[in-house]
C-alpha cells in the first residue's frame, strides 16, 4: 500500500482499525515533498519536526482510547501561506511579509489542529491571493502536476497542487473571487469555497474583506465535507461569521438525485470558452440528469457585470488592508531619510507589480470624487448580481456550471496582459460577490490531458446539498480517482 495514495476517508479507516499511524502517514507525505517539491514548488514552508510530533501526539491519544471516533486525527494538511499558524512564518506570497512570523493560529487551522489534524506546512500562492495562476507569487511559480509548465491555477494553487500530486491528503485554501474552486479544476480536486460567514476569516490575511472565504481541498467531495464539517462553525473574533449550525454532513452510499432541480445558466456558456470545457461539463450535467436531478435552463441576466464588478470592489478593498505594510509594523524595513521615506521605499520595493496594479487601482476608486462613480455604483450592481441568484434558487436548488472558460493554460501565457489574467476568473467570481458556496470538481480531460472542472453553486449556507450532488456523482464516475503520472 502507498500511503500518499490515501484519500483522507480511507486515510481515517485505516487509522481508525490501527492498520497504520499518523507518524507514517505523516512521514510519508513528508518523503513525497521532499522527492517531488523541487519540481512543484507547492510548498513555501515545511516543517517536518512539528508535523512528526503532532502526528506522535495523535497516536498516543488513539491509543488511549482506540474505540472513539476520531474522524481527522493525525491526518496530515497543509496550509495556504496567507493564513496563519503559529510558529510558522506567514509570507503571502510577498516579500513584503518575508521573514514575519504571526504570534497566533487562524480560527480555521486551530478548530482542524483542534480535531487532531497535522499541519506538514505552509503553500504558495498569489502575493496576497491576488491572481488566478500562483505566478504572481514573489518567492517562484508552482507547476501544476498534470503538466509541469502549465499553472495550476490561483490563488491558492500551492495548496491544489499538493492534494493533486499526493504529497498531502488534504490542504486549505482561500478564495476571494475564485482561488479554491480555479485551482481546483486545474488540478483535477475537489474544492469548496463555503457561504461568506460560514467560515471564520480570523488569522486569514485580509485581501477583498467582503469576499474572502476560507475553503478546503480533498480528493472527493467526501474528503472536503469531513474538513468543513470541522472548519465551519461561528467564531467571536470574526464579526461576520454566522451562528447557524452546521450539521455533520452525511453522505449516503445510495447516489439518487431524485428531487433534486438543477439549474443551468446560459450565461455560463459562452463564446469564447473552449470546446473541451464545454463538452465535459454538459456530459457531467447529463450524468447528474441520469441520477434523476431535474435540469432546467435559468439565467443570471447580471452575470456580465460581475467582472467588472469585482474588479472594482476586490481592489478597492485590498487597498485598505494593505495600508498596513508600512515597514513599521511587520516584515522587513527599508531605509529613509524620513518616516514617509521609509513608508514609500518599504511599500515601493516590497510589493510586486500585481498588488501594487490593485493598490492603485483601488485608491483610485475610493477616491474623493470617484468613489460613487466606482465603488459605490459597483456595490449597486453586485445587489443586483445577488438578487439574480435570489430569483434563480426559487425554482433550483443548485446551478451547474464550468469553473473556468478554460483548463490550465501555460506558465506565462498571460504574463504581460492582467486583462486576460481576469477574464479567467469570469465563472467564479460571481458566487463571491453573492455571498453564496461554490464547489469544483473534476468532470474529465481536454484534449491535452489536462483536467476539467464543474462548478456547482448553491443556496446560502447549503454546502451539503452541493456536497450531496458531487458525491453522488463521484460514486457513478472515476474522474476524481484519477492522479498525475509523476515519480
Ligand atoms: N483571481 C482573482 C483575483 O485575482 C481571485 C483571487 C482569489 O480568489 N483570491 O482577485
Amino acid at each position: 500500500m502507498n500511503l500518499t495514495d490515501l484519500s483522507l476517508i480511507e486515510a481515517q479507516n485505516l487509522l481508525q482499525k490501527g492498520q497504520i499511524s499518523s507518524r507514517e502517514l505523516t512521514q510519508a507525505a513528508l518523503d513525497r515533498i521532499s522527492a517531488l517539491d523541487g519540481d512543484l514548488h507547492a510548498f513555501l514552508h515545511t516543517a517536518a519536526k512539528s508535523a512528526l510530533e503532532q502526528a506522535d501526539l495523535a497516536d498516543q491519544k488513539r491509543s488511549a482510547r482506540p474505540s472513539k471516533d476520531y474522524s481527522l486525527l493525525g491526518i496530515p494538511l497543509a496550509v495556504k501561506d496567507v493564513l496563519t499558524v503559529e510558529g510558522m512564518p506567514c509570507t503571502c506570497g510577498s516579500l513584503i511579509l518575508e521573514g514575519y512570523f504571526p504570534p497566533y493560529t487562524a480560527t480555521v487551522v486551530k478548530r482542524l489542529q483542534a480535531a487532531g489534524m497535522v499541519v506538514v506546512g505552509k503553500t504558495n500562492t498569489d502575493e496576497f491571493a491576488m491572481g488566478s495562476s500562483t505566478e504572481n507569487s514573489a518567492y517562484g511559480v508552482t507547476h501544476n502536476p498534470w503538466n509541469l509548465d502549465r499553472v495550476p491555477g490561483g490563488s491558492s494553487g500551492g495548496s491544489a497542487a499538493a492534494v493533486a500530486a499526493n504529497l498531502v491528503v488534504a490542504a486549505l485554501g482561500t478564495d476571494t473571487g475564485g482561488s479554491v474552486r480555479q485551482p481546483a479544476s486545474f488540478c483535477g480536486v475537489t474544492g469548496l469555497k463555503p457561504t461568506y460567514g460560514r467560515v471564520s476569516r480570523y488569522g486569514l490575511v485580509a485581501y477583498g474583506s467582503s469576499l474572502d472565504a476560507c475553503g478546503a481541498f480533498g480528493r472527493s467531495a467526501e474528503d472536503v465535507a469531513a474538513l468543513f464539517s470541522i472548519m465551519a462553525g461561528c467564531d467571536p473574533l470574526d464579526s461576520t461569521s454566522q451562528n447557524i449550525p452546521v450539521a455533520k454532513i452525511m453522505l449516503d452510499k445510495g447516489s439518487s438525485l431524485h428531487g433534486i432541480r438543477i439549474g443551468v445558466p446560459k450565461e455560463y456558456f459562452i463564446k469564447g470558452i473552449q470546446p473541451d470545457v464545454e463538452l465535459k461539463v454538459l456530459a457531467a450535467i447529463d450524468v447528474l440528469k441520469n441520477l434523476g436531478a431535474e435540469i432546467k435552463e435559468v439565467s443570471l441576466p447580471h452575470t456580465e457585470y460581475a467582472l467588472p464588478v469585482y474588479y472594482i470592489i476586490a481592489p478597492a478593498e485590498a487597498s485598505a488592508n494593505l495600508a498596513r505594510y508600512d515597514g513599521i509594523r511587520f516584515g522587513p524595513r527599508m531605509d529613509g531619510e524620513n518616516l514617509w521615506d521609509v513608508f514609500t521605499r518599504t511599500r515601493g520595493t516590497k510589493f510586486g507589480n500585481e498588488a501594487t496594479r490593485r493598490i492603485m487601482l483601488g485608491t483610485y476608486a475610493l477616491s474623493t470624487g470617484y468613489y460613487d462613480a466606482y465603488y459605490g455604483q459597483a456595490q449597486k450592481v453586485r445587489t443586483l448580481i445577488k438578487r439574480d441568484f435570489e430569483l434563480v434558487y426559487r425554482e433550483v436548488d443548485a446551478i451547474a456550471c464550468p469553473v473556468a472558460p478554460t483548463t490550465a493554460f501555460p506558465i506565462g501565457a498571460h504574463g504581460d496582459d492582467p486583462l486576460a489574467m481576469y477574464l479567467e476568473d469570469v465563472f467564479t467570481l460571481p458566487a463571491n460577490l453573492a455571498g453564496v458556496p461554490g464547489l469544483a470538481f473534476p468532470v474529465g480531460f481536454d484534449a491535452s490531458g489536462l483536467p476539467v472542472g464543474m462548478q456547482l453553486m448553491g443556496r446560502h449556507f447549503d454546502e451539503a446539498g452541493l456536497l450531496r450532488i458531487a458525491h453522488a456523482y463521484q460514486q457513478v464516475t472515476e474522474w476524481h480517482k484519477h492522479r498525475p503520472n509523476l515519480k
